[in-house]
């Protein structure tokens, strides 16, 4: 920590909200603040079950590989701590199996790994290690509005409403928004005379229902079972094996495809996907929880990038910044890379000596790629509905006919296969899928029987190049 006098103290840090994005804001923040007070309406999670404040907490939630590593960076006992506790490792090409654009994609080694667990178990055992935090405090109030300096260009703080004491102020040197989607930092900042930032929309109306069971007898070669839609198609499923020897399965529509929350039209939506191995696993399994819904209008992106002048000493990261289709397993992972951003600028400014003044539009701006790596991709996925309203960018016809080729190529070609979950998990940049070594092999000829390639439910024997 440094940055005890003047202006440019790093006291007081506070974080709106206590979900994902906030807690590993807490986090990072405690490692430059003197104090850190996270506040959060629900209260932190204090045991793993879904609360109002997240309530898609009750559907299936991935951590992709980039996103596990941050936390293990964060919390080095996290992972070891989660499989204790019954939750699965899981390899991405061995331990998924996955229907995907019309095909099984190849099972094998890929060396990416991540945690199968429910969404309340993840974020209470991060919970459990932020509120130890010596200089954490968690704070369960609502955030009402920001305070401003006389002159309206600084963020000193935040007013709060909250049972115990009603109205008050709580006064900081950075103030950070993780509020989630449906942030007020736009109305905040608009009543201070800002401009509020321009939004990106695409609009993809999915529904999601899901719920707990108890898996049936018998041996599976899966930990977690995949179906996504190859459009037209719009229905979409998966199961995943979760702590408590238990499956979550989410079954999943898009453009007001809507999956049945009574029992028989549950199975039914199943028995109907593209192909029945959900219908069969989950025909055969016990149901332990009623079923849960939740609806996703739209990928929303807030451009805090191009509002300027921005106030100082204010940061908006999470869902509040960017909130993306659920079916592509984003968010997690995008919020923790905006955690590291935020350590990294503050570890700089303190090798530099340097204050606060100019972190915003720093932040901002750095942030812009991690949201283009993760939003371009799957925007782009979803342009394939021709129902997605949105702007489509320049060039989409093109992109979707090779993405399409290299999607079918990776129920032969391992190497396709590994460069796209590596890109898919956040590894390596979209731009990887277009290197030569991997253009050349998604333009090469199909693989026919003839070439030797035998097909065993799904998994290709001579197929492991
Ligand atoms: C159905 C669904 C499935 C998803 N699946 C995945 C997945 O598989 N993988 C993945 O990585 N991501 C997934 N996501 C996205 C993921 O949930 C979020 O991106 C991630 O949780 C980061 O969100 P956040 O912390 O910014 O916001 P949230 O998790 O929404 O948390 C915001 C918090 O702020 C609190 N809050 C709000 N307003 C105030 C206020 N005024 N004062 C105080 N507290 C406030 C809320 O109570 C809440 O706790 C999914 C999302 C949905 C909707």
């Amino acid at each position: 920590m440094a940055h005890r006098n003047s202006s440019d103290a790093r006291q007081q840090a506070i974080v709106i909200g206590g979900g994902m994005a906030g807690l590993l804001a807490a986090r990072v923040l405690a490692d430059h603040f003197e104090s850190v007070t996270l506040i959060e309406r629900d209260g932190i999670a204090t045991e793993p079950k879904a609360r109002k404040g997240v309530p898609q907490g009750n559907h299936v939630h991935g951590v992709l590989a980039k996103g596990q590593e941050i936390l293990s960076r964060l919390f080095p006992d996290l992972v070891p701590a989660l499989v204790a506790g019954g939750a699965a490792p899981g390899d991405m090409g061995r331990d998924f199996h996955w229907h995907h654009f019309g095909v099984w994609k190849a099972r094998f080694d890929s060396g990416i790994g991540g945690t199968l667990l429910t969404r309340p178990f993840l974020e209470w055992h991060i919970a459990e290690r932020v509120r130890v935090l010596p200089n954490v405090r968690i704070l369960e109030a609502a955030v009402d509005g920001l305070a401003f300096d006389p002159g309206g260009n600084r963020v000193t703080g935040v007013q709060i409403r909250s049972q115990a004491d009603g109205g008050s102020l709580l006064t900081a040197d950075l103030t950070v928004d993780a509020s989630g989607r449906g942030s007020h930092a736009p109305q905040w900042l608009e009543a201070y005379g800002y401009r509020r930032p321009a939004e990106s929309i695409v609009k993809v109306d999915v529904m999601y229902a899901s719920r707990l069971y108890r898996p049936g007898a018998g041996r599976r070669d899966w930990k977690a079972l995949m179906i996504s839609p190859r459009a037209a198609d719009k229905k979409m499923a998966a199961v995943f094996a979760v702590e408590g020897n238990r499956w979550l399965v989410t079954l999943g529509g898009l453009h007001g495809v809507q999956p049945p929350t009574d029992e028989a039209g549950y199975l039914e939506f199943a028995r109907t996907l593209a192909v029945p191995d959900v219908y069969q696993a989950i025909a055969a399994a016990e149901p332990l929880t009623p079923i849960a819904t939740h609806k996703f209008p739209a990928n929303i992106r807030r451009h805090y990038d191009g509002v300027k002048p921005f106030p100082e000493r204010f940061l908006i990261m999470g869902d509040a910044a960017c909130s993306f289709n659920p079916i592509y397993g984003q968010g997690m992972t995008v919020s923790a890379r905006e955690a590291m951003v935020l350590d990294e600028l503050l570890r700089e400014r303190t090798r530099q000596g340097a204050g606060l003044d100019g972190l915003p539009a720093c932040f901002h701006k750095k942030i812009v790629g991690i949201i283009d790596s993760a939003w371009g991709p799957t925007t782009g996925e979803d342009f394939r509905h021709e129902e997605a309203m949105g702007e489509r960018p320049w060039g989409t016809a093109l992109i979707h006919w090779y993405t399409g080729r290299l999607h079918e190529r990776c129920a032969d070609d391992t190497s396709l296969a590994l460069a796209f979950y590596r890109v898919m998990h956040m590894i390596d940049p979209p731009a990887a899928l277009f290197r030569p070594s991997v253009i050349a092999r998604v333009l090469r000829r199909r693989p026919t029987p003839a070439d030797g390639v035998v097909s065993i439910h799904g998994l290709r024997a001579g197929a492991h190049r």
